[in-house]
């Protein structure tokens, strides 16, 4: 079977890594797990063989009737796009809070972190292959090249670790890039946004050019007289790159933004 590159299909070749991925699920027995393209099911076994109840979306059908030889009823298996489905049904159908547990592929990868920034209240660990790029921007601390947008946002939810690396010679086919496993857990105690939308605004904005500094980047959202009140209401240097503020200086920014708008 020709492997197809539009797919994102690299299967995984070694099953101590998929045991180690389905270990970092933490699974319970009898709890309910998505998992996202199961392929031949090098990860499907291990997360089964854990006892989860298990639901999988695999858009390729002619991996349809390999997975129901393998797994029979084991497996609930929806020969769909996981992003064309209707996730507010399926989710209604599971418990308060299930568990995904993917080897993904790298092509849905912003979409998929949009669904799962929708969706966060409803998962109680993702734990994701990604391209090892893409990790580490989603573990980047403030200060640090790869800290951006996508740090921010998907920080502001969930805490998030590389659990491990995984090199581009553990599939086949080979892919251009390496690999690296992270494990997204619901923060316990996650900051409240007075406005989450001027939140997402105020970061969109302190990303746009990078080169820029944050004050002029800023000029795209504020005017000069809403800068200047926010220069002395936050007494921070906006002067500064945004990548060097960290979340809590968002938040502050943000915060007296939605003051300024609001002040009677
Ligand atoms: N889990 C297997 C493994 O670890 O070897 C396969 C991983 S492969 C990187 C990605 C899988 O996702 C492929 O089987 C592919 O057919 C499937 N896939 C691609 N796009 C999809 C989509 N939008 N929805 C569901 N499955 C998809």
């Amino acid at each position: 079977m020709k492997a197809l590159k539009e797919l994102g299909q690299n299967f995984l070749i070694d099953p101590s890594i998929a045991s180690a991925i389905a270990d970092a699920g933490e699974i319970i027995p009898g709890e309910s797990v998505w998992e996202i393209g199961p392929g031949k099911g090098i990860l499907t076994t291990q997360i089964i063989q854990r006892g989860a109840r298990l639901m999988a979306f695999e858009l390729d059908r002619r991996l349809e009737d390999p997975l129901k030889t393998l797994f029979g009823d084991q497996l609930n298996l929806l020969r769909a796009d996981v992003l064309r489905v209707d996730w507010n049904e399926l989710l209604a159908q599971e418990p308060e809070h299930i568990k995904l547990i993917a080897n993904i592929p790298y092509q849905i990868t912003s979409p998929l972190l949009s669904r799962l920034e929708t969706h966060h209240t409803s998962f109680s660990r993702i734990v994701l292959m990604l391209q090892k790029e893409v990790a580490e921007r989603l573990t980047a601390s403030v200060g640090t090249k790869a800290y951006g947008l996508m740090t921010l946002r998907l920080q502001l939810l969930f805490e998030i670790r590389i659990a491990l690396q995984v090199p581009r010679e553990m599939f086949d086919p080979v892919p251009g890039v390496d690999s690296a496993v992270i494990v997204m857990s619901p923060r316990i105690d996650p900051p409240r946004l007075q406005n989450p939308a001027v939140f997402h605004q105020l970061i969109h904005h302190a990303f746009m050019h990078r080169r820029k500094t944050f004050r002029n980047n800023l000029m795209q959202m504020l005017s000069k007289l809403e800068i200047a009140a926010l220069e002395k209401h936050s007494k921070l240097d906006l002067t500064r790159r945004g990548e060097t503020f960290s979340e809590a200086e968002f938040i502050r920014l943000c915060d007296i933004i939605d003051a300024l708008r609001h002040r009677p």
